[in-house]
């Protein structure tokens, strides 16, 4: 089909199904344009893209230059990107099409996408039910075949923890590996692109091409981005060699047995009184049939679970209530309309007209941890947490390659249902945080449903930049295992 076929058939279906409301700014115009472009390139015989007509969603907080980006809040009204995101513009030079932005909870601080400026979004597969969040948007976009994959951020499982909620993939890559150039920062230390998909081949492409150092970040990683398609095919295909004249980054991957993979799963992780009886039995028994398969599975201890929350709480706050400080009503956005607002109430104004409930109690929060008066207790200590748990981590990864956990304690919940109880909000991430502290790379994998219908995941996760490594053991365990099946909406 033509690239203007593609976009004609996500368009049709962005428009049946705006109930859900999943995108926040389409596009349309102008992707049909870009799809008529790249249909006309390829019958002049030019070269086509790795992405060529490749349909993408991204989420409110990606900067795309000359379109609106609002992160979800009022105080970003009327703002538009002065530049790409670096992952932006490597998915726009492979022929990518971008085809809107994606609702989110407002400044990626949220677990339901209740926090945003234009709605909640719904859940595709029970509208009365969340999408998870704070990246709501881009895992229903996936969910419902709004786009072909979509980009997300995962600060605490914002990518992860959505695409568990819908039945889809989501993975965080390590800290660092994908550029954060052009992403509106939440907490810089743990924030990441993420991306949504149905299968891993997907994934590993995206991740390919939007992955490597960028001089714009001083915090992206300088190390060499493997060959992660060419990974994948090898290590489907069994070859042990590395074919003549491959670049030097291609892994020379081995058709691995099951046994060759040392897994560990956090004993504390599944006794968890917030994790639902039912997820618990079907990990477990997940577990006992890898087992079977042949793969090496151990249970630790990781007696440190239940201080994950809190040290992810305090310094994400921390950070965030520094970020947002740049959100005056003066360099960006929206200020306040009052003309009898002077100095300084003109900022006080512009800022608490233009931020939502959730976003001031963490800038609250977050200035009152880094207080003269509580700094050591609250935001030191949580440091060491942070220092204790990478330690810890580095231990386990001596040892194993991949740590199983849950994606989250429970399926979706109904909107409405947490959103007065922001501790209970909070204790949701418990899975997902984790690997934003170590910065280390998670997937979730869609494998399981409820008996009350909705679909789950299973977590996994590796020690640093070892996202191929990731993707080929999820991939095999894709193959293994039914994934998670939506219904035809
Ligand atoms: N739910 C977590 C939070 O509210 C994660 C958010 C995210 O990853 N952006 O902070």
């Amino acid at each position: 089909m033509s690239c203007r076929d593609a976009v004609l058939y996500y368009l049709e279906r962005i428009h049946r199904l705006s109930h859900l409301n999943v995108f926040v700014h389409i596009y349309e115009k102008e992707s049909l344009e870009t799809a008529d472009r790249l249909d006309r390139e390829r019958t002049a015989g030019k070269k086509t893209g790795r992405l060529h007509g490749v349909v993408i969603g991204i989420k409110d907080v990606i900067c795309y230059r000359d379109h609106p980006v609002t992160a979800g809040s009022k105080i970003l009204e009327g703002f538009s990107s002065l530049y790409h995101a670096t992952a932006v513009d490597r998915l726009l030079e492979e022929g990518a099409i971008i085809i809107g932005h994606l609702n989110c909870d407002e400044f990626a601080m949220g677990s339901s996408n209740e926090n945003s400026i234009y709605g909640r979004v719904k859940n595709a597969l029970d509208p009365e039910k969340v999408a998870g969040g704070s990246s709501g948007g881009s895992a229903v976009a996936v969910q419902a075949s709004l786009c072909m994959v979509s980009l997300g951020s995962d600060t605490g499982g914002s990518v992860r923890q959505p695409a568990d909620f819908c039945g889809v993939i989501g993975l965080k890559p390590t800290y660092g590996r994908i550029s954060r150039y052009g992403l509106i920062a939440y907490a810089s230390s743990f924030d990441q692109i993420g991306i949504f998909g149905k299968n891993i081949p997907d994934l590993a492409l995206i991740l390919e091409i939007i992955s490597g150092f960028d001089p714009r970040d001083a915090t992206s990683s300088r190390s060499l981005v493997p060959a992660y398609v060419e990974g994948l095919r090898l290590k489907a295909e069994g070859s042990r060699h590395k074919p003549e004249g491959t670049p030097d980054n291609t892994p020379s991957t081995v058709n691995r047995h099951p046994s060759t993979y040392r897994i560990a799963v956090l004993k504390e992780a599944l006794e968890h009184p917030s994790l639902d009886p039912e997820i618990r039995a079907k990990i477990q028994d997940f577990i006992s049939d890898l087992r079977l398969k042949g793969y090496q599975v151990q249970e630790i201890s990781f007696d440190l679970l239940d201080f994950i929350v809190p040290a992810y709480y305090i310094l994400t706050t921390a950070e965030a209530s520094s970020n947002l400080s740049r959100f005056d009503g003066v360099r960006y956005g929206r200020r306040t309309a009052d003309p009898e607002a002077g100095f300084p109430e003109f900022y006080l104004k512009s800022r608490s007209e233009g931020f939502g409930k959730e976003v001031k109690r963490r800038i609250l929060l977050g200035t009152f941890v880094l207080s003269a008066g509580y700094y050591e207790a609250y935001f030191s200590k949580a440091q060491k947490v942070r220092k204790i748990l990478t330690e810890r981590t580095k231990l386990i990864f001596n040892e194993f390659d991949i740590i199983l956990t849950p994606t989250v304690p429970t399926t979706a919940f109904k909107a409405g249902e947490k959103s007065t109880d922001p501790v209970a909000m909070y204790l949701a991430d418990l899975y997902t945080v984790y690997a934003n502290l170590v910065g280390i790379p998670g997937i979730s994998l869609p494998f399981f449903t409820h008996t009350n219908g909705m679909p789950f995941g299973v977590q996994a996760m590796t020690n640093q930049f070892r996202e191929l490594y990731l993707l080929q053991f999820s991939d095999e365990l894709m193959q293994q295992y039914k994934s998670y099946e939506i219904p035809t909406l």
